[in-house]
């Protein structure tokens, strides 16, 4: 187990952003893992659980607590069954099981961070999400002090969210299992239109696991969503924002303000529709690469706030704030933060 003080975050983050941490740990085996967590919270100190660090937006005065680097490494492969340790890199094990002929995760091909992290925001792309693979999630409890096993409906997965985003202080996610489907060497059937256009299928069909793997990671590339060092579309937290989820009245009044225009709409659960917040960025104004100053929109999705190199946390905040506001003034709808907020808010 390594300790650091005073340890730089940014570099641990893919936005490059944040100040440091009064103390970082470094733990390679759940032991370690289990061990830092329960001597931090034995002392009542602050805990900030970090894996790839793409999906947090850290505050420019840093963390004043201990930050717990989980570097945990597993890849347990047994037939169509999966156990990832959590510090395992996820685009690294994605690519692993298409190699294997496992479908299943392979639309979820080139998101940044770690498997112990996928199961917190329901991790999610191109038709596919986590929840539908995931069996079971060994965690520490710190509220029960213990290991537990959750079942996939344990966790509660809904869009973006799950029962460790909406209870964020008591689990430590230290392995994830999934079970896989042995397709004979085809794809999880195509649900994306955009992926099934691509690859010129219907929407249902299957199609050659790796090509499936290939293309996402292609569309994901055009849109800088492949971390990258060298471009600075990629120095992000990938979406900003999340896409709003409207009731049917809240639709409806989304709906009279459009005035022509046509928003993507999509069916959710409950009666409610899914729009598009890419969209309602673009048509309120913002389009790609809005802004002038180190912190702008990326230059290849209007959903992505960058870092340019030398922007602050503050600059990016700034950023999103004017998008949210210029958002809901144009269409009445309150744009909600996907990266988690250490020390700031929006
Ligand atoms: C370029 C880019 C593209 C992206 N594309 C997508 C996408 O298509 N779909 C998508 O869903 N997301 C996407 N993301 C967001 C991000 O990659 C995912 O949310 C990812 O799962 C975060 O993993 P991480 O290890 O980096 O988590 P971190 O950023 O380190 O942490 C995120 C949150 O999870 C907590 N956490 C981390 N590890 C654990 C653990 N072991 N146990 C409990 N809590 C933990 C942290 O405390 C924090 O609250 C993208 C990000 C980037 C930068």
């Amino acid at each position: 187990m390594q300790v650091l003080q005073n340890a730089p975050l940014a570099p641990l983050t893919t936005l490059r952003l944040g100040g440091p941490a009064r103390r970082l740990v470094t733990a390679t085996t759940d032991d370690e893992v289990v061990a830092a967590v329960r001597e931090a919270d034995a002392a009542g100190e602050p805990l900030l659980l970090l894996g790839g660090g793409s999906n947090l937006v850290i505050g420019d005065a840093g963390f004043d607590g201990t930050a717990l680097r989980i570097a945990t490494r597993g890849f347990d492969l047994d037939g169509t069954r999966l156990e990832l340790a959590a510090g395992e890199v996820w685009a690294d094990a994605v690519a692993r099981t298409v190699g294997a002929g496992l479908a299943g995760v392979e639309f979820l091909a080139g998101i940044p961070g770690s498997a112990g992290a996928t199961p917190v925001q329901n991790v999610g792309a191109y038709g596919q999400e986590v929840a539908e693979t995931i069996t079971e999630v060994v965690a520490y409890d710190r509220r029960a002090g213990e290991t537990v096993v959750l079942t996939n409906a344990e966790c509660a997965f809904s869009y973006r969210h799950s029962r460790f985003k909406a209870d964020p202080h008591r689990y430590v996610v230290l392995r994830v299992r999934f079970a896989l489907e042995d397709a004979a060497g085809q794809s999880s059937p195509v649900k994306y239109a955009e992926v099934a256009r691509t690859l010129g299928v219907v929407a249902g069909e299957r199609v050659d696991l790796a090509t499936a793997a290939d293309t996402v990671l292609a569309l994901r590339a055009g849109k800088g969503m492949v971390l990258d060092p060298e471009d600075h579309d990629t120095w992000s937290a990938g979406s900003f924002f999340t896409n709003p989820v409207l009731s049917a009245e809240q639709y409806a009044a989304f709906a009279a303000r459009l005035e022509g225009l046509t928003a993507p709409a999509f069916p959710a659960p409950d009666g409610c529709t899914k729009t598009s917040a890419a969209w309602l960025i673009d048509k309120a104004g913002f389009t790609k690469g809005y802004g002038t100053g180190p912190a702008t929109l990326s230059t290849k999705h209007t959903l992505a706030l960058t870092n340019r190199g030398s922007a602050t946390t503050e600059d990016l905040l700034a950023l999103a704030r004017e998008v949210r506001d210029g958002v809901r003034a144009a269409f009445g709808v309150e744009l909600v933060n996907e990266p988690v907020m250490v020390g700031v808010a929006l």
